[in-house]
């Protein structure tokens, strides 16, 4: 490991400087700055259970993938990365041995075969994402293979509406690799930034230089990629509000269509890369929202709009017009647009989200293997949504999405009486509310400025289940504490 010593890390850790914003008093950051989910689903991954089998998933399909021909989305996870980033919390597998992207290609080509016949054949596929691990693991070769197999087995399509994504790890790619990418049909890539600040880069294990991202944008430019998006985080190990703000600097300079500046969540316990991480270097609670304070108002000042949960995007970008409609929508990628009802996940640990039900591939390698040589999905566990699962869903959604409920809209799409059905929920928003996090004009919950910061915690008040771990006993709170990253 080539960090620098413990000791001298510490000493270069400058602790920041620039005056707290009044609104953020300690003991509101202590308050709210708790183990709490991303949503980017309801139920979360968590509740996620092995009764959910191979018959569930098929007659799920029947119900939900056979029924419509309204667009798809499909996900492709690439699990493989050739270097560790201590941060990371993806599931991936690190090796630097070529044939295991073959091996693995053949296998997801299996899958696909299996999966496909589920899936009327009239869908077109508008959304398309391609993640990891490093799918530019994948040569030249093997990503235009995994195009003629998808080609071949789903409805692809040419339609400048599309939405086909790929994650790019700027240490993977050449120019040449964008010109692939794009003749392939790919038309947004959104790349690993994460810091331009050396220092920081060294103690993430992640080195890249700011002339390679800066190549690489201008080059998808000159190729009409619809769509660059970068990958920042904050909360990194030797971060400081100076070297963020020179980041900041760098990254509007090169002005990305979408910005997601993600909080970086410490959990060595859940993640074994991450005790490679000095606690010590990390910025603390305050320090990490005085860095959201400082991101959100450059990024504002720079013409970005900040569509909620860390993401930012220029004024004419599909999210920024989806948000304007009310059409907005979160899955596993973040947010998205509102272009297909079901998303089919492919891949080891991947996650198909129906109208119905969530279904997540085996998580190991040898498992999601070993259940293909059976000739049988890789299914490994899923979840199937009560009707009260998907009132709350929604709930959380719209205001994850909206950053406001209309609770009429509610009352009328699913026949209920909104202030009797959540009458617990709205005796747990009082607090909220008197802390300033949101406000209700009539019927409508409207998130303020600062319940941006901590929309999260406005979720967690209608999430069941994780009320019902809060009931429970102490040990399944600890537990959830490990599963969630802090809110803050
Ligand atoms: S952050 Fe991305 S590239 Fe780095 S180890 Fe994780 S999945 Fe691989």
């Amino acid at each position: 490991m080539d960090l620098p010593p413990a000791s001298i890390a510490k000493d270069k850790h400058r602790v920041a400087t620039r005056p707290s914003l009044p609104m953020w008093d300690q003991q509101l950051i202590a308050k709210y700055d708790v183990p709490g989910p991303r949503y980017t689903s309801y139920p979360t991954a968590v509740q996620f259970a092995g009764d959910y089998d191979l018959e569930v998933y098929r007659q799920e399909a029947r119900d939900n993938l056979q029924q419509t021909i309204a667009p798809l989305s499909l996900y492709v996870h690439i699990p493989f990365c050739q270097n560790i980033c201590y941060y990371c919390a993806c599931n991936k597998v690190v090796t630097s041995d070529p044939s295991a992207a073959r091996t693995y290609l053949d296998y997801l080509t299996q899958e696909i075969e299996l999966q496909s016949p589920m899936v009327d054949k009239h869908r077109t596929v508008m959304q398309l994402h391609l993640g990891g691990g490093t799918p530019t693991f994948f040569d030249g070769a093997e990503l235009t293979e995994l195009m003629h197999v998808l080609a071949s087995h789903y409805k692809l399509t040419d339609s400048e509406r599309r939405e086909y994504s790929i994650e790019i790890d700027p240490r993977t790619v050449t120019k040449d690799s964008l010109a692939l990418l794009k003749g392939l049909g790919f038309n947004r890539l959104s790349l690993g930034v994460q810091d331009f600040d050396e220092q920081v880069q060294q103690a993430i294990n992640r080195r890249q230089r700011y002339g390679m991202i800066k190549i690489l944008t201008e080059t998808a430019r000159l190729y009409q990629f619809k769509s660059i998006s970068y990958d920042l985080i904050y909360g990194l190990p030797m971060q400081t509000l100076e070297t963020l703000s020179v980041t900041l600097d760098k990254t509007i300079a090169l002005s990305p269509d979408r910005i997601a500046f993600y909080s970086y969540a410490h959990l060595p316990k859940r993640f074994k890369s991450q005790r490679a991480i000095d606690r010590l270097d990390l910025p603390s609670a305050v320090e990490k929202l005085e860095m959201l304070s400082l991101i959100t108002e450059k990024l504002l000042a720079a013409g970005y709009v900040h569509i909620g949960m860390d993401h930012f995007v220029k004024p004419k970008d599909d999210l920024a017009l989806a948000r304007h409609e009310g059409k907005l929508q979160r899955n596993f990628q973040g947010y998205s647009t509102c272009m297909a009802p079901d998303l089919v996940g492919l891949g080891v640990s991947s996650i198909s989200a129906m109208q119905s039900s969530y279904a997540q591939n085996e998580r190991a390698l040898d498992d999601y293997y070993q259940r293909l040589d059976a000739g049988i999905l890789p299914i490994a566990k899923g979840f199937k949504l009560s009707e009260d699962d998907q009132i709350r869903r929604a709930v959380i959604n719209r205001i994850i999405c909206d950053l406001q409920l209309d609770t009429q809209t509610v009352e009328k799409q699913f026949g209920i009486i909104f202030s009797e059905y959540f009458g617990q929920e709205l005796l747990a928003l009082k607090p909220l509310q008197s802390d300033g996090l949101l406000c209700w004009h009539g019927d409508k919950l409207t998130v303020s400025e600062l319940g941006q910061l901590m929309l999260r915690n406005i979720c967690m008040v209608f999430d069941k289940y994780l009320r019902r771990a809060n009931d429970n006993s102490s040990g399944r709170e600890q537990s959830e504490s490990i599963r969630f990253s802090n809110t803050l």
